[in-house]
């Protein structure tokens, strides 16, 4: 009787997604066919859809600049081209056992199934503070109904805080704001007519930390074009419901502020309570090798994306790990065929971080700052690249694997 080996891909957003397809294009035409060992690759998911999060600072700001229904891509018609190679699973990890090789879910009727791996691809990211900017959730409808709710917030404010100088901060900040205020006429530096009062808090002495500093004092110029208050080296110690509808917020300061409308865009917690604590680090990400993205204890086991404790949380990032991921998995399945306990001989294929400066940040529906490996690029670049529609046009392509049709060689063993 033959052998069924899954292989299996955790987390189906940027980084598993992306992985999934460039490793049943360019890795598993390369595995072993025998009437004794079948290799089957299984997606699990806790959503059917994909979720374009790096789209919702527009989103937040009102449907009527970007549709909700724009950010979501349905994620399975994107596999159907590969037959029964692979099988689609909308389901949540809720625990791993890393010794007997079985991941166990929960189903959207609540069933518990239980999934046994010869390989496995941890990609399960991130969450933020709001639901709105994570891609998980139990439902896309649950991250709409957010999206809405938020909408409506903005709508009717007359003082929002956004805390976080990083681009999610800045991005929300410039978007909100000229969604709200307009943008000033050619000879006036703030709009005119005012109808909110926006302030954008960060705990750094600038904004954008990831760019060089005439960038940052771009941006903060951008913002206050727009009617933004930045307000830098103050960091939001606590925040508390004020009233029917307001927070009021603690600073590290001591002083205290009151606003209609709170949002919180301080970074990102890891998505790993399936996993067990040996194999995290402090801050709950998967310990995981910065080079060959494997996981530091284990066999077969690899991570990807925000969810390894190397990752500073960018979509390029992601991209550049994934061909690395697919090589180092296909030596390793290959050295395994025969003999599950052999190792693969040769050389590694191996991530090496960027370290040049790469980033866009729109800042409003007009402007933006950035710079592509270290490039400086102008305002208008940033605004046809990403800020005309944050690239959602894209997300179909990447839920079909467009990208990864193209192999990324590698000379190495
Ligand atoms: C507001 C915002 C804007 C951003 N903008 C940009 C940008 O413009 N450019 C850029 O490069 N980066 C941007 N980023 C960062 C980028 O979004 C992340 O780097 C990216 O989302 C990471 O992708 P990922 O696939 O690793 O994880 P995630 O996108 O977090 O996806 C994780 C996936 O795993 C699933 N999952 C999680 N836990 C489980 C479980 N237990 N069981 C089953 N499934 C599970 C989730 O449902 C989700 O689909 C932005 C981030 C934020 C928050």
């Amino acid at each position: 009787m033959s052998e069924t080996r899954n292989i299996v891909f955790l987390g189906a957003s940027y980084a598993g997604i992306s992985a999934t397809h460039y490793f049943l294009k360019h890795a598993y035409p390369h595995l072993p066919s025998s009437p004794t060992v079948n290799y089957k690759v299984i997606l699990i998911n806790a959503s059917p859809k994909f979720y374009q999060r790096h789209a919702s600072p527009r989103a937040i700001a009102s449907a009527s600049l970007l549709a909700h229904d724009r950010l979501f891509v349905d994620i399975e018609p994107g596999f159907a081209q590969y037959g029964d190679k692979v099988q689609f699973l909308v389901a949540k990890a809720t625990s791993w056992d890393p010794e007997k090789r079985i991941l166990h879910l929960s189903n959207a009727e609540g069933k518990d199934i239980a999934i046994s791996y010869h390989a496995l691809v941890l990609a399960t990211g991130s969450k933020t503070a709001s639901l709105t900017q994570s891609s998980f959730g139990n439902s896309h409808a649950e991250i709409e109904a957010a999206l809405t709710a938020i909408n409506e917030q903005v709508a009717s404010a007359k003082s929002i805080v956004i805390a976080g100088g990083g681009p999610a901060g800045v991005e929300t900040a410039g978007e909100i704001a000229e969604h709200l205020n307009g943008s000033p006429g050619w000879f006036q530096s703030r709009p005119s007519n005012r109808t909110a009062k926006i302030t954008l808090l960060t705990s750094a002495p600038r904004l954008l930390p990831a760019l060089r500093p005439s960038l940052a004092a771009q941006a903060a110029r951008d913002l206050e074009r727009l009617g933004v208050e930045v307000q830098y080296n103050t960091k939001v110690t606590s925040a508390a419901p004020s009233g029917s509808r307001q927070t009021t917020l603690t600073l590290s300061d001591d002083q205290t502020l009151t606003a209609d409308l709170y949002l919180p865009a301080t970074g990102t917690t890891p998505l790993t309570s399936y996993a067990p604590p040996a194999l995290l680090s402090a801050s709950g990400h998967l310990l995981t090798n910065p080079h060959t993205l494997r996981l530091s204890e284990g066999k077969l086991v690899y991570a990807l994306g925000d969810v390894t404790s190397f990752s500073r949380g960018s979509i390029p990032e992601i991209n550049a790990q994934v061909p690395v991921l697919a090589s180092n998995l296909q030596r390793d399945l290959l050295a395994a065929h025969g003999d599950l306990g052999a190792e693969p001989e040769g050389e590694d294929r191996r991530y090496e971080a960027e370290t040049r400066e790469l980033q866009l940040v729109p800042v409003g529906r007009r402007r933006g700052v950035g710079a592509l490996w270290g490039w400086w690029v102008p305002s208008w670049f940033v605004w046809l690249v990403k800020g005309r529609d944050f690239m959602v046009g894209a997300g179909r392509e990447k839920v079909f694997g467009k990208a990864e049709e193209r192999e990324v060689k590698w000379t190495g063993s």
